[in-house]
């Protein structure tokens, strides 16, 4: 058992009342309520109108869009008091999905407003710059969400891609203006308050994001060691700058960004593989799978590194789980090792079985670590190209294999499965096949 400094005491982030369903639901309404709120006001601030139904359709959309937009920085800025319920997964699938819903809606916007006048020039001479900028706004956000939708199939890097996703931030100014300048609808005082209030909440966030957050917000670290797990996964263990411990539970991962001599400084994901009973230094093991994590053993002891953590739900800690089943594929295994681990240094008896695929013998990270778990324990190894000489199962992880390794726990246990897409798509129809309810099958996806 490989944890030197652990003790049975673990740093863990107090819990909290955002942790809750309350708090949930209460930033659900809160956000349909900023939403709606432009649209409800317009109606009730002004005089009746006679404008065409379709003019005061393409008003709606406009004032409902912009809105969406504003609230978009809100979900991009990983505020950990928004993600706490949710997790950060779940609040940007909603992020992507409203991105969508804001564009539909400011596209509908000019479309209606066009139909309803019977101008049907993109551009003109005649048409008032104010009208112009809103145009031009309209175009940047197409573009922007084409864009982000098509950006891996059009194989543009991570990096590129999130440096223009930030232009989307003209679209919010010029909207602004635009509606300012034009909008009938925002002459009310009410209207201009809440027009300015999205408005500055949006710039605000931006600079929080873009300024603070680089200068003041992120943990500080230096890399105390680089341990090579497999022929291709590497064990960072980074140390604080000062006596700080960052608070996290097991499962949970974190923005690390590494400042390497001679090398561009990226920020990218990656889970936290130590348990939150290790004092003194965290880790994160990372498979070299792309332009970033392909250098990740170039980096050396006293590198200084930069955390924003932790983020994330993936952890039993917030079920009440009598037994628990971990399911991880390949690099898959990092936030389930942080839980064994640390569920190994608490000295938990709970039943606990772990099924891991991989594709050969050497794939398998955290091998040593692995035969040497308490007696409540049980490791699985399956291996879908193994050598000849290989023992133990072979093929993928199945619904035979599961109910033959888990079987006694399968009726009351909770799921943590965490590994590549096609594995865990498969793996959680086999486990609905078992009966396995949806709620008691937590996983993590290693996309955001
Ligand atoms: C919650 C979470 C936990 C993760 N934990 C681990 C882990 O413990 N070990 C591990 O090896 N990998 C982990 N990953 C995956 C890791 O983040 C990616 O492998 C890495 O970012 C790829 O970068 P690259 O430049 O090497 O590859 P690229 O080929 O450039 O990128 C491959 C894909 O990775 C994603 N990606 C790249 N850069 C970023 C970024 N900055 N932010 C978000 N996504 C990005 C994009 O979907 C991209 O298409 C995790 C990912 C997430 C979301």
């Amino acid at each position: 058992m490989e944890s030197p400094e652990s003790n049975r005491s673990a740093v863990l982030p107090r819990a909290r009342w955002q942790d809750g369903t309350t708090w949930g639901l209460s930033l659900i309404a809160g956000y349909l309520l900023l939403a709606t709120l432009p649209v409800v006001l317009a109606f009730a601030l002004r005089p009746s109108s006679q404008e065409p139904v379709l003019e005061e359709l393409g008003k709606a959309c406009g004032l409902m869009g912009f809105a969406l937009l504003t609230l978009q920085v809100v979900l991009a800025a990983r505020f950990r008091v928004i993600q706490r319920p949710f997790g950060l997964d779940v609040v940007m699938q909603f992020h992507k999905a409203m991105g969508i819903m804001a564009g539909i809606l400011l596209l509908c916007h000019p479309s209606f407003m066009v139909l309803a006048e019977g101008n049907f020039w993109l551009f003109s001479f005649e048409t008032p710059w104010q009208i112009n900028l809103g145009k031009i706004a309209v175009i940047i956000l197409m573009v922007s969400i084409v864009f982000a939708i098509a950006f891996r199939k059009l194989r543009v890097n991570y990096q590129i891609w999130r440096f223009l996703h930030k232009g989307i931030i003209a679209a919010v100014v010029l909207g602004f203006v635009h509606g300012m300048l034009i909008g009938p609808d925002l002459r009310p005082l009410g209207m201009r308050i809440y027009w300015w209030m999205l408005f500055v909440m949006a710039i605000s966030i931006v600079l929080y994001r873009n300024v603070f957050v680089p200068l003041w917000g992120r943990w500080r670290f230096r890399v105390a060691s680089v341990r090579s797990e497999t022929h291709n996964t590497f064990t960072l263990t980074l140390e604080p700058e000062d006596e700080r411990q960052v608070p996290y539970y097991p499962g949970q991962f974190m923005f690390l960004k590494l400042r390497r001599p001679g090398r561009a400084s990226e920020e990218h994901p990656f889970t936290i593989s130590s348990s939150p009973t290790q004092r003194g230094a965290i880790m994160a093991t990372i498979k070299q799978s792309g332009d970033f994590t392909n250098t990740i053993d170039q980096t050396i002891p006293g590198d200084m590194a930069l955390l924003e953590a932790p983020y994330g739900r993936f952890s039993f800690m917030h079920h009440n789980a009598p037994s628990l089943l971990f399911i991880a594929g390949g690099v898959g295994i990092t936030p389930i090792m942080s839980m064994v681990r640390y569920l190994r240094d608490i000295e938990d008896r709970r039943p606990i079985r772990l099924i891991y695929g991989n594709r050969t013998e050497r794939d398998i990270v955290f091998r040593k670590e692995l035969s040497g778990l308490p007696d409540n324990v049980s490791v699985t190894h399956v291996l879908s190209e193994p050598e000849e000489n290989w023992q133990g199962l072979r093929g993928y992880v199945t619904a035979d294999i599961i109910k033959e390794h888990a079987g006694p726990i399968l009726e009351n246990a909770h799921v943590y499965l965490c590994g590549p897409p096609t594995m865990m798509d498969k793996i959680i129809d086999e486990l609905r096949s078992l009966d396995v309810k949806d709620r008691r099958i937590h996983y993590e996806r290693f996309a955001i």
